[in-house]
């Protein structure tokens, strides 16, 4: 069959064609289907009002909040995978296993140790602080993050109303898993032997651990830090990794505070609703009656969210603090 060339193919065919899915009879009229659609997206679109969202965050009794990386990008910490995903030619998910810690400790030791110098160098910004003092004002609050950086504790949300679901780069835990934990540790480098991993340089030069063509330092795994407890094994990062389970005890504590009754606002922070984690606890929360709120840069990250719902398109640093104003009222200049 005869194909023109792309070039020659009418805008609004090709628009048309990309847009299939939701190209179907129900939405026929005879403008051009761009139009339909805009109307459609406008017509679904969630409500975008702060003072809305303001009143219902004055109103509301039990809030629940999922945060993702983008809840620190303002605090200046480079996504996990970053930078094309590559850490010294290493897929930096590749570092983040079991597997590759029993391989190569020193080397995922190396990069733990590079991201908690990165996270203690960084500070919270104003988007951990209104979620802390959100906490602080509000009894039913609970507030759940992926990000393992430790700049919810620092910007003081309460202990009782955060869960750390991938744990926290500033635990240590024995590898042989005797139950040790080693909570926030703040010592940078967290032993001498990674002090490499620590190093502070100017922002026009690379860091020599980071540049794949200079060799790293060997580094004996008699030096890395071992378990005082077993004796035995060594500790690794206190974090989350691919192919391990979420701490049960954890879940089930957020599972109990889901089931305890009806939900007014399920907040989404810096992280796609309809992504895991954040996709099924929104869901359980819509269950329950919530209002489900985005705060996010990204556009795409508003999809499948209804007319009821909200959507604030803009960094989180900026955002919350409007959101919670009624609240918290004015956060501190230094915040
Ligand atoms: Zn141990």
């Amino acid at each position: 069959m005869h194909r023109a060339p792309r070039s020659l193919i009418p805008l609004s065919i090709s628009h048309s064609c990309s847009h299939s899915m939701v190209s179907s009879s129900s939405f026929a009229s005879r403008r051009p289907f761009w139009t339909r659609h805009t109307e459609y997206a406008q017509s679904m679109a969630p409500r975008t009002s702060v003072d809305e969202f303001k009143e219902l965050v004055s109103s509301g009794n039990r809030i629940l909040a999922l945060c993702g990386a983008g809840l620190s990008a303002a605090s200046g910490l480079p996504t996990f995978r970053g930078a094309g995903g590559l850490w010294r030619n290493h897929e930096a998910t590749s570092l983040a296993t079991p597997d590759a810690f029993e391989a190569d400790p020193s080397l995922v030791w190396l990069f733990y140790a590079w991201r908690r110098h990165m996270a203690l160098k960084a500070q919270p910004n104003r988007g951990h602080y209104a979620l802390a003092e959100l906490a602080k004002k509000k009894d039913n609050f609970l507030c759940l993050t992926q990000n393992v950086d430790g700049l919810s504790p620092r910007a003081g949300h309460p202990e009782s109303k955060l869960r750390l679901l991938h744990g926290s780069i500033l635990d240590n835990k024995c590898f042989n898993g005797c139950g040790y934990v080693d909570r926030n540790n703040l010592s940078d480098p967290v032993c001498p032997a990674l002090a490499p991993a620590a190093e502070d340089y100017p922002p026009d030069q690379t860091l020599p651990l980071l540049d794949p063509f200079v060799p790293i330092p060997p580094i004996n795994v008699a030096d890395l830090p071992h378990c005082p407890s077993c004796r035995t094994g060594l500790l690794r990062p206190g974090v989350v990794w691919f192919g391990e389970p979420l701490d049960s005890l954890m879940i089930m504590e957020v599972e109990n505070w889901i089931m305890r009754g009806p939900i007014d606002i399920m907040l989404v922070v810096g992280t796609a609703a309809t992504v895991y984690p954040a996709a099924g606890y929104t869901r359980k929360a819509q269950r329950r009656g919530a209002v489900v709120a985005v705060v996010n840069p990204d556009p795409d990250s508003a999809a499948g969210l209804s007319q009821n719902d909200f959507f604030f398109q803009g960094d989180a640093a900026q955002v919350l603090p409007q959101l919670f104003e009624g609240v918290i009222g004015k956060l501190d200049d230094e915040n």
